[in-house]
């Protein structure tokens, strides 16, 4: 049925006794206004953004007592960032206080903005929430805070073929913001203006679960969803143990409804071919459930299988939230000791070690995959093997999975980091953001500390997300620490601590070092002539020492005829050598 809508709306709040006449007979008119173009048009087409600030505005109208439409940031091209909260009134606003009291379930939509089922599921969630449809009296036990689109600038980048790998709807977003960021990989260094508003909005209102609604493409099998609930294979104990309460409940939840759910995320350890099996991770922290874990609370993704229709996708993006939800409601004081049991393990690290990346290890157990019939031939096109699926021919695969992680990177959690005032800018801010106690130095500092002088391995493929990331390699080694008033220490004696490791402890894939944000550290800037090295060489070769360890170096043919090397050896000894070149400037006592 076709509405009129901005009329009908109009209408209504122009005649306030109409309205409450209206409500006596079930709001028939206003409830119109609030289903999306989606559901109107039999799931083939999804609303802009303009539908999402009409509504998020219309559903506060209708149920005031229980709805907040709030802006909580603006996008790169300047567009607002819509959130609805939704419960009792007296818990619309965000305090971390109260959501102590209440558990906070935040879920969001169109991250990747081409993956849009989650606004559109999202929107009839919550109508049939707040209308008692499903979960009654739940809101009276759990606080909802919706971001319907979280990549709103990539979601007004609307187009036909923005998703050559889904089906429907007839147009939708682009996968990355209009600054070409993937948000899905930004948590950590939060580079882009959208990732501050998020994190913001997530550390105000401090939700035990934050539920992050994708679409996944890749291989064709008869699964259409996937639950990836973090923590799983790392982290707390006891936050494990609630997540895999949720996890286990959301499968049972999900094949009641008619789906045929996956607890892991569906992609194959060779990239197309099934028969590689499965070897889930712990997420990093620059996805949004790996973030969310890593600061001790619930990260739930979720991704709906591309190559089923738009209206079923919604469908079971619906019933994943209701599972969540019905979750929070029954265990919410669980996850809420269990989030505090995390963040009390966490701030008792120091001088632990902590993993910082995972890798599968080589056992593995048959599982059956309900995939269709397939043939890997060599292709015309590529010459390389392609994956041809029958989607006509159901059929069990029997692959390997891989249940077990093992360290891959660890480092030792310090008593405190220093960084120096010199890059205060560039840390203070993502401190800040990520809830990282810090101090600033009111007077110059002298100890005892430790540096980590890098090598350099090789400069990273191109750009990463904007930034060239260097391969390196490095260790520790005692240096006397001195560092100007102004500069920052961070204790690790804090429930963040995990968050501060993966930022600051350089041998972290997510430090701002690995990142690229400090490659100057990797620049040498001072030369000695060589007219001047030779001389300096002369001289230094009279120390017996010296002389024996470059007479060792000759012995290397590839040292011997390369002059540059050969004067460097000097320099490299020399008093006027840099000793900051390759080192990162962040100090970290033990
Ligand atoms: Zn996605």
């Amino acid at each position: 049925m076709r509405v009129k809508l901005c009329r009908s709306w109009n209408f209504l709040i122009a005649l306030p006794v109409l309205l409450s006449m209206q409500a006596q007979v079930g709001l028939s008119a206003s409830k119109s206004d609030l289903t999306t173009k989606a559901e109107r048009s039999q799931w083939v087409e999804t609303g802009r953004y303009e539908e999402v600030e009409r509504l998020c505005k219309a559903y506060q109208k209708t149920y005031p007592e229980k709805v907040k439409c709030f802006t909580f940031g603006t996008t790169a091209e300047g567009r607002p960032m819509l959130a609805l909260a939704i419960g009792e009134k007296s818990y619309l606003l965000p305090s971390r206080e109260k959501s102590r009291k209440r558990p906070v379930v935040l879920f969001q939509g169109g991250i990747h903005a081409g993956e849009i089922d989650g606004k559109d599921a999202g929107f009839w969630f919550i109508r049939d929430m707040l209308d008692g449809k499903i979960l009654p009296d739940a809101l009276k036990k759990v606080t909802l805070v919706f971001v319907p689109v979280f990549n709103v600038d990539g979601h007004e980048r609307f187009g036909a073929n923005n998703r050559p790998n889904q089906i429907g709807p007839k147009e939708m977003g682009w996968r990355t913001t209009a600054q070409n960021y993937n948000i899905n990989r930004d948590y950590m260094k939060a580079d882009a203006p959208e990732t501050k508003a998020m994190i913001t909005l997530l550390r105000s209102w401090d939700p035990l679960a934050y539920v992050d609604l994708h679409v996944t493409d890749g291989a064709k099998f008869q699964h259409d969803i996937a639950l990836v609930i973090e923590p799983s294979l790392s982290g707390s104990m006891a936050l494990r143990s609630v997540a895999e309460g949720l996890r286990g409940k959301a499968m049972a939840d999900l094949k009641a409804d008619g789906s045929l759910p996956l607890p892991y995320y569906p992609s194959f350890v060779t990239d197309d071919d099934p028969s590689s099996g499965i070897s889930p991770k712990p997420a990093s922290v620059r996805f949004s459930n790996g973030y969310w874990a890593l600061s001790n609370r619930i990260g739930v993704l979720v991704e709906t299988h591309s190559w089923k229709p738009y209206a079923h996708r919604v469908k079971s993006t619906y019933d994943a939230l209701k599972t969540v939800i019905a979750s929070a409601v029954i265990s919410g004081a669980d996850w809420r000791k269990a989030s505090d049991a995390a963040d009390a393990e966490t701030a008792a690290l120091i001088g632990k070690d902590l993993a910082l990346s995972y890798k599968s290890t080589n056992k593995s157990t048959p599982i059956e995959f309900l995939g269709y019939a397939y043939t890997r031939k060599p292709s015309a096109v590529s010459g390389q093997l392609m994956t041809r699926y029958d989607d006509e021919k159901p059929e069990v695969w029997k692959i390997p999975f891989f249940p077990e992680v093992e360290t891959k990177v660890e480092a030792r959690v310090p008593k405190s980091f220093v960084i120096p005032s010199a890059y205060r800018n560039l840390f203070e801010e993502r401190l800040k953001l990520h809830g990282i106690r810090y101090e600033i130095l009111k007077t110059p500092w002298k100890a005892k500390a430790e540096a980590f002088r890098t090598k350099i391995i090789s400069a990273g493929k191109g750009p990463n997300e904007s930034h060239q990331r260097m391969e390196y390699e490095g260790a520790w080694e005692p240096v006397e620490g001195e560092e100007l008033a102004g500069s920052l220490r961070v204790d690790l004696d804090q429930p963040q601590a995990k968050l501060a490791m993966l930022l600051l402890d350089p041998t972290s894939a997510d430090s701002l070092l690995a990142w690229g944000y400090m490659n100057q550290i990797f620049e040498r800037k001072e030369y000695m002539e060589a007219y001047v090295a030779e001389e300096v060489a002369e001289t230094m070769l009279k120390v017996p020492t010296i002389k024996a360890e470059f007479d060792e170096k000759l012995k290397d043919p590839d040292f011997v005829k390369d002059p540059e090397k050969r004067l460097d050896f000097f320099a490299q000894r020399h008093q006027s050598f840099d000793r900051k070149y390759l080192m990162y400037p962040v100090l970290r006592i033990l």
